[in-house]
């Protein structure tokens, strides 16, 4: 196990096998995410970069198995905010915590049609702030036209690869179309935000080492990773869920594979283990999302139950926050926070 960390530090290439053989074997745990913070140190730096999470609707018109925000989910109040409210969000973030990227996350809500986000993305760019977005599967033609609106990057997780898995847990859903849009938007040239979902019912290691192969074979520039957590109203309420460790491991290895991109500390590690995102943060993550949406909508958007998110909503929360940051040892990004591609790889 340790040569395979070794290679992986020096070469970040592995196959699958050896993947599996490590996200199989807990021997090496500690080993392996020290390598991977090490390298995130070496490739990307102790500056952590900060987004600022606007959840702006929890519409959704797709049903998928593992998500609160499914269509079929009658126990959630919905919500869906105004352009104003969503700018003078992005405003607060940017002139009064100083937050320098604005994520904008909803369900896929038809409501926001192409043209309403465009001139949500130019208002919002008017703003000293980058801006991504996270509002699932669109056409070509839409992301290029949020390309050229000022959209700077977007988020979306594959979930899985597993193809048969994907299809069972996203019901009317395609693999390929959302294979297809990852492509789309790299292609019109939006930085490209992916990740998985760590302990799906009957999803295998092999599966996983994958989904790492996957985000190399795309050319990701940043990737998410988080542990299912069950929703009690949704259909895989009774399903034993992922584990912390996996997760982090999953995300270790991502590291050690991509070692320029971008991480996030997912506010799924956080919710499953005490300071999980700070342990993420020392192993291999560089990024935190803190939600800026005010509590009472935020409370509506939970994708799984007892889902925790950085409150930044005061300075006073913004200055202790960061000062856990420091407490290990980190700097917070001056910069957007773009992904520095490397020469050395
Ligand atoms: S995971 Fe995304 S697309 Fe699926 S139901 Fe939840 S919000 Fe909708």
């Amino acid at each position: 196990m340790y040569n395979l960390i070794s290679k992986a530090v020096f070469s970040h290439r592995l196959n699958k096998q050896e993947i599996v053989s490590l996200l199989s074997n807990d021997d090496c745990n500690e080993v392996l995410f020290k390598a991977a913070d090490e390298i995130r140190k070496k490739f990307v730096g102790d500056e952590i970069h900060l987004r600022a999470l606007i959840e702006f609707s929890n519409i959704c018109q797709n049903n998928c198995c593992y998500c609160g925000l499914r269509r079929d989910n009658k126990n959630i109040i919905r919500y869906r905010l105004d352009e104003d409210s969503i700018f003078h969000l992005a405003e607060y973030a940017v002139t009064q915590l100083g937050l320098k990227t604005i994520v904008l996350q909803s369900g896929e809500d038809l409501w926001f049609s192409q043209e309403r986000l465009c001139a949500l993305i130019r208002r919002i760019k008017t703003l000293d702030t980058a801006l991504t977005l996270s509002i699932g599967e669109k056409t070509h033609d839409d992301y290029l036209a949020y390309k050229n609106a000022g959209c700077d990057r977007f988020l979306l997780r594959i979930e899985t690869t597993d193809k048969a898995l994907y299809e069972k847990y996203d019901p009317d859903m395609s693999w390929n179309k959302r294979k297809q849009c990852l492509l789309d938007i790299k292609s019109v040239g939006l930085e490209t935000g992916t990740g998985c979902l760590v302990g799906l019912p009957n999803q295998t290691i092999e599966s996983l080492a994958d989904d790492i192969l996957f985000f190399k074979e795309i050319g990701a520039d940043m990737v998410g990773i988080g542990p299912l957590i069950p929703h009690p109203d949704t259909p895989l309420a009774q399903a034993e869920g992922g584990t912390f460790t996996l997760a982090c491991k999953v995300m270790a290895l991502t590291r050690l594979i991509l070692p320029d991109i971008n991480i996030p500390a997912t506010t799924a590690m956080e919710t499953l283990e005490p300071n999980g995102q700070l342990k993420a943060l020392q192993s291999g993550a560089n990024v935190i999302m803190p939600n800026v949406t005010l509590s009472d909508v935020r409370q509506h958007y939970e994708l799984y139950p007892g889902k925790s998110s950085t409150n930044l909503a005061s300075c006073d929360a913004l200055v202790s926050f960061k000062q856990k940051l420091i407490s290990i040892g980190r700097t917070i990004g001056q910069d957007y926070g773009a992904h520095k591609k490397s020469a050395e790889i």
